[in-house]
């Protein structure tokens, strides 16, 4: 077995998260059922935080 560059080109199977539907980031979590971003498939709101200067969307969430 080789563990440098040759072999790297195999770790490109599988996909952690896709396109959400809610947010439209690439942030829904397809084993877990929910967006990171947004909280979608976890919670009717969308997920924020009072630390958080995040944008969703494009737009600020205050
Ligand atoms: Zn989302």
């Amino acid at each position: 077995m080789v563990k440098g560059t040759t072999s790297m080109g195999k770790h490109s199977n599988g996909l952690t998260h896709i396109r959400c539907r809610r947010c439209g980031r690439h942030s829904f979590n397809v084993a877990k059922g929910y967006c990171a971003a947004c909280g979608y498939g976890r919670s009717k709101r969308i997920r924020r935080y009072s630390w958080q200067n995040k944008k969703v969307n494009k737009e600020r969430l205050v």
